[in-house]
């Protein structure tokens, strides 16, 4: 410490006695915090009262590059630190401007900026390319603050800086590495999202805003989980727990159109390590959810349309079954008249010969009307026999299944002939055994008798309404038409077989051959009789067989 400055701190040491010494002498005139305040300083308590020389020994020691300059940035003082980053001794350095250590590809707003700020006396803070003096090149972030004088006056400079090199490489690592994640995950065909654990969107690729885009109505991410939650009690267990699961098929209808779309959905959870403060020191980790949506509605339609055809083929083959059944019956039938008439002939015959009651002509007739009933017989056996039998496939059907997939076939010729179909199915139908394929003949029957009702009759309103209920052992399909109806006299004789309203190609055998459809399932048949408009037709199945 110099002289000067000893007697300096003498003089201050008098001066606080001779304040104490006051102070005792009227000790009412001061107050209690002051008394500290004078001992404290006394004591040599206060900060300003530690030693200069370990101001000096902190800058000298200090781990960051540490530089003192004129108002000119020519350096007057530098630290170890500075040497050991820089490369510059004190010696070599002392009287170098700071631009020594600039690369010069450092932009020359940057340095218009830093300077703007040290004239309004305000320090400055950033990063600057800076060179070694060995040539080398490295990234300093640099604090540059002035200091001011007892004018308030800049009389120096003071710089801060250290190598964050290391840093750099390792923040531009992570950011590239973000750009090639995110580049790789944005060229994935499906819309991927990375969500918090509160759901909330923290990354996503293009195909994702796409899909925000198109659906406009909300989150589509929040929607698909809530829809699976709804569908499956247990995938909202399976995501409270963090599970992670694939596949999960997801139909909604979204965005302005409203049309029927198909998802299918995989999420995997996983873990990062927390960033926040609090959990420096603790392995706390944070889950998130990446779910990854591919759209198939486009798959699913051809599966449908598949399924479609698959069910128009299956239908058509048992509807020309049906047909060969009913012309087949229909001839047989025609057939067993006139074999009753021979039978009841030749019968007579037999009986008038016994008697001895004989004429030579019908002698000779009796055993060509024996032949003629032989082969009529024999023909009528030739088409039972050939006539295709109904299949005996019963199995669990469901009648709102069945009348939907007969509909969708009828849907074209509905549109056709400007019929509204008004389809009201009971929302939960016992499935019933039942032989599915007959059901769809039957069921396609009826619904083809209603369109022919109502072009027939040409109503102003074009309308069939179809419906399922559920009552106790049965369950009911209500079939309404806008049509003609039919005469109450005839509601049984239409379930006769050749009994036919219509002529032409119209055999009068598809109402006697539904009732025997209905029959084989121990089900009623009946035209309602209570409705004054149109035809209604009421089917009742039993929901177990042996009813
Ligand atoms: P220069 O000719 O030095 O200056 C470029 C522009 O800066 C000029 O056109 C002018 O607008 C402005 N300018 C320069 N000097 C002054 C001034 N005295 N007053 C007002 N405006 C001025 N630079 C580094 O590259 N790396 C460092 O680590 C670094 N540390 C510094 C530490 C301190 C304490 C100070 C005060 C400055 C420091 N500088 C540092 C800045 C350095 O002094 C140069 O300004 C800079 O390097 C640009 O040098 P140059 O030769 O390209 O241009």
């Amino acid at each position: 410490m110099s002289q000067q400055s000893q007697s300096e701190e003498g003089g201050a040491e008098m001066l606080l006695r001779a304040q104490l010494e006051a102070f005792l002498l009227k000790p009412e005139q001061r107050i209690v915090s002051e008394i500290a305040g004078l001992l404290e300083r006394y004591a040599g308590g206060e900060r300003h009262h530690l030693p200069r020389e370990l101001f000096e020994a902190a800058v000298a020691q200090s781990p960051l590059a540490i530089s003192i300059t004129d108002l000119k940035a020519n350096i007057l003082y530098c630290n170890d630190s500075f040497t050991e980053v820089t490369g510059y001794t004190v010696e070599e350095i002392s009287g170098e401007n700071e631009s020594i250590l600039s690369y010069k590809s450092t932009p020359k707003s940057v340095y218009h900026e830093m300077w703007q700020k040290l004239s309004n006396k305000e320090s400055w803070k950033g990063m600057l390319v800076n060179r070694r003096k060995n040539g080398e090149r490295y990234i300093a972030e640099v604090l540059i603050a002035p200091v001011l004088d007892g004018n308030a006056e800049v009389s120096h400079y003071l710089g801060i800086h250290r190598d964050s090199s290391e840093m750099h490489t390792l923040e531009q690592r992570v950011v590239n590495q973000k750009a090639l994640i995110e580049s790789v995950v944005d060229s994935a065909p499906d819309a991927i999202v990375v969500l918090d654990q509160h759901y909330k969107v923290v990354l996503d690729n293009h195909a994702y805003k796409k899909l925000v885009a198109e659906l406009r109505s909300g989150e589509p991410a929040a929607i698909f989980l809530q829809t699976l939650s709804e569908d499956d009690a247990n995938f909202s267990t399976l995501l409270q727990q963090q599970q992670s699961f694939s596949d999960r098929i997801v139909e909604c209808r979204l965005g302005s159109a409203r049309t029927q779309r198909w998802f299918n959905c995989s999420g995997v959870w996983f873990n990062e390590r927390s960033t926040q403060a609090d959990d420096f020191f603790v392995d706390n980790e944070v889950p998130y959810l990446m779910l990854t949506v591919n759209e198939i509605t486009t798959l699913k339609r051809q599966q449908e349309e598949i399924k479609h055809n698959a069910m128009r083929a299956l239908m058509a083959e048992e509807s020309l079954n049906v047909s060969v059944r009913e012309t087949l019956a229909a001839a047989s039938y025609k057939l067993q008249e006139p074999l009753n008439l021979l039978n009841a002939a030749v019968a007579m015959m037999e009986r008038r010969s016994a008697n001895g009651d004989q004429h030579s002509e019908k002698e000779s007739l009796l055993p060509l009307l024996k032949q003629i009933r032989e082969q009529g017989s024999e023909s009528l056996e030739l088409l039972q026999q050939i006539m295709p039998l109904e299949q005996e496939e019963y199995a669990q059907v469901n009648l709102n299944e069945i009348t939907h997939q007969v509909l969708q076939l009828a849907t074209p010729r509905l549109l056709a002939e400007g019929i509204v179909l008004s389809w009201q199915p009971v929302s939960e139908l016992t499935g019933i055994m039942g032989n599915a394929r007959l059901l769809r003949v039957l069921l396609r029957h009826l619904i083809d008798n209603a369109i022919e009702a109502i072009i027939d009759a040409a109503p102003a309103q074009r309308e069939i309404e179809i419906s399922t209920a559920d009552s106790g052992d049965w369950v009911q399909i209500t079939l309404c038409d806008s049509g003609n109806g039919i005469d109450s006299n005839l509601h049984y004789k239409v379930f006769e077989p050749f009994y036919t309203t219509k002529g032409g190609r119209h055999t009068g055998m598809g109402l006697p051959m539904a009732q025997q459809a209905i029959n084989a399932h121990a089900g009623t048949i009946e035209i309602d009789s209570s409705v004054s408009q149109g035809c209604c037709i009421k089917l009742r199945l039993p929901k177990t067989r042996n009813q």
